[in-house]
């Protein structure tokens, strides 16, 4: 016969203990039932079913992770109301439910979690259609409640406890994906790039990428432009060596402006023209004289030297090249200002929205 033991401790797991915890450090009890998938009870209890009871590819940890995005899209009304306001019996709260997933999913991508932490029940087929940046404005009327959740998100106590909820996530998932068979949703978790993006081409590194920079006083270090916080002071440093992410672009070139012409259409408003420019005599009605001091205008974007080129050339040519202003001849090809011009065309890669 075997003899009893004293049980004194009980399995838990790691992740969803780790969301537990942190809805607890943002203010809401979790409590287990079997009468509600998921819900709120208006007060500050977060109800999720029992483990049986959930979808096999969903788990506590997700739940959670999802009913404080409602919270956090929710308006202050809402958020005081059973179910953060929800009814969903009819098509009245699709945008709410779709701006928790926005938000959950741009969320969940700073730490390669979309495939982990994915919306399930009969709201997945919504889920697996989301953009990459799932926070841009495509004209989806659930996208400005997702930004006005991610603002809350970013801020304290949320900023913290979801930041470490979700690097913790990350750090479990990264320790068992590598043992995590095919159908496993461990193997869902995908590696980052060291600043936060998915990982791009295998065989392209970050010293090759249009974005990197060198700078820094008296020592220069790698910087990536692309990753540049707008609040924060400084790009972030890169390893030249690191395997490039997703936003890799491959550097631009002198050769590329005729393809591009971004900097001399739509992308900035006039160009100065000095007093000992020749353009003043040899282009005089083109000249426009007013509070900007004298230049070059851009009716309709573009400027009026830039011509579309021949029809089987390059389409934007200048001109008036061997006469243009100082600030066309001294423009970085693949500086900053290139790049920003670029991406203001849509030549280059956007940063997601809110960083
Ligand atoms: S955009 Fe990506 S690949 Fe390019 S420098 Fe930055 S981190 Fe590296
Ligand atoms: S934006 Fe950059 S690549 Fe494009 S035309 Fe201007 S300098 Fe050249």
């Amino acid at each position: 016969m075997i003899p009893e033991r004293p049980i004194t401790h009980r399995y838990e797991d790691p992740v969803d203990a780790v969301w537990v915890a942190c809805a607890e450090r943002i203010g809401y009890r979790i409590r287990r039932a079997d009468d509600v998938y998921a819900g709120f009870d208006g007060i500050d209890t977060i109800t999720i079913a029992a483990g049986a009871a959930l979808d096999p590819d969903d788990s506590l940890a997700q739940l959670i992770f999802h009913e404080l995005c409602h919270a956090l899209v929710a308006s202050d009304d809402a958020r005081k109301r059973p179910d953060w306001g929800l009814e969903n019996v009819d098509d009245r709260d699709l945008v709410s439910e779709h701006a928790c997933h926005r938000l959950q999913a741009a969320l969940a991508d700073r730490f390669g979690l979309r495939g982990f932490m994915a919306a399930t029940t009969q709201w997945r087929p919504h889920w697996d259609a989301l953009p990459a940046d799932p926070l841009d404005d495509d004209g989806d009327p659930a996208v400005p409640r997702a930004r006005l959740g991610w603002t809350r998100a970013r801020k304290s106590p949320w900023r913290e406890a979801l930041d470490e909820a979700l690097a913790a996530t990350a750090a479990i998932a990264a320790a068992i994906a590598p043992v995590a068979g095919p159908d496993s949703l461990w193997s869902r978790w995908t590696p980052l790039h060291p600043l936060g993006s998915p990982l791009g081409p295998e065989d392209a590194r970050c010293a090759d990428c249009a974005w990197r920079f060198a700078a820094g006083p008296g020592y220069p270090v790698d910087r990536c432009r692309q990753h540049r916080d707008p609040g924060a002071p400084v790009a972030p440093r890169i390893d030249p060596d690191w395997r490039a992410c997703a936003r890799f672009e491959p550097p631009v070139r002198d050769a590329d402006c005729a393809d591009c012409g971004a900097c001399c259409r739509q992308a900035f408003h006039l160009v100065p023209v000095s007093r000992r420019s020749p353009l003043l005599t040899s282009h005089r009605a083109w000249i426009v004289r007013d509070a900007h001091g004298a230049h070059l205008p851009r009716p309709d974007g573009f400027c009026v030297a830039l011509s579309r080129g021949p029809e089987d050339g390059p389409p934007y040519l200048c001109t008036v090249y061997d006469e243009r202003p100082k600030s066309c001849r001294d423009f970085p090809v693949g500086g900053d200002h290139c790049l920003l011009a670029r991406q203001r065309v849509g030549l280059s890669a956007k940063a997601p929205w809110g960083r």
